[in-house]
């Protein structure tokens, strides 16, 4: 035993000088070192997404999401509070159901309302099913001879979303579907039926491309039902599909975000943002979206509070709310927070499930990837990161963005996402616990590195700048896919132009 106590105390003194010589950067190994270590992350998800569930802005469990999440921050001895936003437009399936007929037979197909639907009165939407293949402008020009598709149900075929389309599938559905609901509108069709992407009977649901102000009835019918439909449709069959829509529509409510924060000792006033959005779609228990992210920001609040580490800077840790529904809980905050924004050095937001973090979006900000290579380092045996400029559309960095503040979002590998994305599937066996560990330890890395820094080489961009970054990236498309871009034309949502 004596033999060892040399090599003991050679040790001791080597982690003494190691510690010594990387000073500046002790706290975030320590944030590293206990974020890698067993943390309530994991039993903190289990809790959100099975004992809460699904949290669609608006309803109770909702509220019960947001109050869970300010104990959390509270019982970590975080200081948090909620504050309210105005969300435009209440809406809430009560129930749906779908029959699809002629003379001679019918079926009972399992369809879900994309939200805003309107609703039906209680004998439903009767009307004829048209099959308009994929919706393309030259199907609908076939199709509207003599007016044919005015009054119809249009059925849409659309290609399978799984793992391996992944993401950029995903996005391919949203672009699609803006030239289909704009033609579908111009035709004055009765509603549109989208085939499901996804088999197995898997229903989901997600944004029209006209937001809260869709007028169109849109349904998701389950993909088997669809093709039967589509089948009999090409055998020349005629078909009729009633739908019956109970929807609970309100005007305009207040919902809550969580904001919570840790003071900076050096430049207090200077805020460093991560968020992650609480509210869910209401068919899954939103664990991949965006639960799991939930639970990390408010894990690395946590472990930082534990740890006593005070950084330089204010990190402020964002549960937004409203997210899915047309991103107005980030919103909210950029108008509540309007005075402040000059001092938010950074707003990072995470939202695309537990897939490994390989890099951030930045948005534009050509001139902050040489910081944020610098607080990656680190965390490099975790990468490699890759840095990318297109500006991200369709998540809670989007105002911040608008309003010039720099920002990242997370670029994670496809994994499970787009599979499960606003599917019933949505539940907390899909996530990788794993890597949500690894990804906490990055986001730690990356946020409390550019807390802690000494100087900021950046500075909020000027309208003009914002104007140009939409010109130059022509992000104009991706916003008609989320419901965005009249909000930027006639001014009520990002810098005014
Ligand atoms: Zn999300």
């Amino acid at each position: 035993m004596k033999k060892i106590i040399p090599l003991l105390f050679w040790l001791t003194a080597i982690a003494n000088f190691s510690h010594a010589t990387s000073i500046f950067n002790s706290d975030v190994e320590n944030l590293i070192a206990t974020l890698k270590a067993p943390t309530p992350i994991i039993a903190d998800l289990k809790q959100l997404t099975d004992e809460i569930g699904s949290r669609l802005t608006g309803t109770q469990a909702n509220k019960n999401s947001v109050n869970w999440a300010l104990n959390k921050f509270h019982q970590a001895n975080v200081s948090a509070k909620k504050e309210s936003f105005t969300m435009p437009k209440a809406w809430l399936e009560k129930s749906v159901s779908g029959k699809v007929f002629n003379g001679n037979f019918s079926f009972s197909p399992q369809i879900v309302a994309m939200p805003f639907t309107k609703g039906t009165d209680y004998q439903g939407l009767t009307a004829s099913i048209i099959s308009i293949n994929k919706g393309d402008s030259q199907s609908f020009k076939h199709a509207n001879t003599n007016n044919a598709l005015q009054g119809k149900w249009l059925l849409v075929e659309t290609a399978v979303l799984d793992d391996k389309s992944g993401i950029h599938g995903l996005f391919q559905e949203y672009l699609d579907a803006v030239g289909i609901e704009e033609r579908a509108l111009a035709v004055e069709a009765a509603g549109i039926i989208y085939m499901s992407s996804r088999t197995q009977n898997l229903l989901y649901r997600h944004l029209p491309s006209t937001g809260a102000d869709n007028t169109l009835a849109i349904v998701v019918m389950e993909r088997e039902s669809a093709l039967r439909t589509q089948r009999l449709l090409n055998a020349g069959k005629a078909l009729k599909l009633t739908a019956k829509i109970n929807i609970f529509g309100e005007k305009a409510y207040q919902a809550d975000n969580v904001i919570a924060e840790i003071k900076g000792d050096t430049f207090p006033d200077e805020i460093v943002l991560i968020g992650a959005h609480i509210d869910s779609f209401d068919l899954g228990t939103g664990a991949l979206d965006n639960g799991s992210n939930v639970s990390l920001v408010i894990d690395i609040a946590r472990q930082i509070k534990k740890l006593n580490i005070v950084p330089k800077r204010t990190i402020r840790f964002a549960l937004f709310n409203g997210e899915e529904q047309g991103i107005y809980g980030s919103f909210g905050y950029t108008k509540t927070h309007a005075k402040e924004l000059d001092k938010h050095v950074l707003a990072a937001t995470i939202d695309i499930g537990t897939g490994a973090i390989n890099g951030f979006f930045v948005n534009g900000r050509e001139e902050i990837k040489a910081i944020i290579n610098q607080v990656l380092t680190p965390v490099a045996g975790l990468g490699p990161f890759n840095l990318m400029n297109d500006p991200v559309v369709g998540t809670d960095n989007y105002d911040f963005m608008m309003q010039g503040v720099a920002n990242l979002v997370a670029s994670q590998a496809d994994a499970n996402y787009a599979s499960n994305y606003h599917a019933q599937s949505d539940t907390f066996d899909k996530v990788d616990q794993k890597q949500l560990k690894l990804n906490s330890v990055i986001i730690a890395a990356t946020i409390l590195g550019i807390a802690n820094l000494d100087e900021i080489p950046w500075q909020r961009q000027t309208a003009k700048q914002v104007v140009n970054m939409v010109d130059e990236y022509d992000i104009e498309a991706s916003m008609k896919t989320f419901g965005l871009h009249k909000s930027w034309t006639d001014n009520s949502r990002g810098v005014k132009h």
